[in-house]
């Protein structure tokens, strides 16, 4: 079956991330959009992943517990769990590797945690868009220790990525996937990274706002829509799963 997937995706406990992205409006939102698979993906957190969950839950959508993890040289990396239980333990791990710096709401956003009826729960007082402590280099084995895969985020972007902060991809970081933001850039960037002609590449919204999730372009060819399929795929190097919506 062809899944319109969206593994990047932030709520309310994303500073940056619009109080709007509550667990009912990101899973509504994906099943208007048609999306049968997503995953939440906040930075440096999977504290609102048990209310998406759960909410997914209800609609029949999987949601995949996850983060975007800030490593020390402030490269963003998408890690996604095989199952709540390992993702929570992940971010209580990440937790302590951040600097002990407060959030200030009126200047970075409000850190809202929720409950599956978008009723706020909590804030996180801990500011959530420092790096952790966790390298570039170490990351691929961390997140495999919980179970998890992970992969860079929006490469094409000039900041925040494996290509703008360490200007290189090869395989001495073991990942097996990239993500880039922007499909129309693959064929170029390739040219310029051939490595990259070894990895999966996928495309995220990475929303912060409901506005920017956007309809599926893309989609994986997998046989059913569980989690374990899903990381097979983004764990098996090659194409042959993949295509465009539009061919
Ligand atoms: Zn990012
Ligand atoms: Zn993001």
């Amino acid at each position: 079956m062809k899944l319109q997937y969206d593994f990047h995706i932030h709520s309310c406990l994303s500073p940056c991330g619009d109080n709007d992205m509550t667990p009912q409006n990101i899973v509504n939102m994906s099943q208007i959009m048609g999306y049968d698979v997503i995953a939440l993906t906040d930075h440096n957190t999977c504290g609102n992943c048990p209310a998406v969950m759960k909410a997914g839950e209800k609609i029949g959508l999987t949601v995949i517990p996850g983060m975007e993890l800030c490593t020390s040289e402030e490269v963003h990396v998408v890690c996604l769990f095989p199952d709540l239980e390992k993702a929570m333990a992940f971010s209580d791990y990440v937790y302590t590797t951040l600097p002990p710096v407060k959030n200030r709401p009126s200047v970075f956003g409000d850190q809202l945690i929720c409950d599956e009826n978008d009723e706020v729960i909590g804030t996180e007082e801990k500011l959530l868009i420092t790096a952790s402590s966790i390298s570039c280099m170490k990351v691929v084995e961390v997140v495999t220790e919980y179970g998890g895969v992970c992969y860079p985020a929006h490469i094409d972007r000039s900041s925040f990525s494996i290509l703008s902060n360490l200007g290189t991809i090869d395989e001495s970081f073991g990942f097996n996937c990239a993500e880039i933001y922007d499909m129309t850039k693959e064929q170029e960037l390739k040219e310029k990274y051939p490595y990259l002609k070894n990895l999966r590449i996928i495309s995220d919204s990475d929303a912060h706002y409901l506005e920017k999730m956007r309809i599926p372009e893309q989609y994986i060819e997998l046989s059913d829509k569980t989690i374990y399929n899903v990381f097979e795929y983004l764990t098996n190097k090659g194409d042959e799963n993949f295509g465009s919506s539009d061919h």
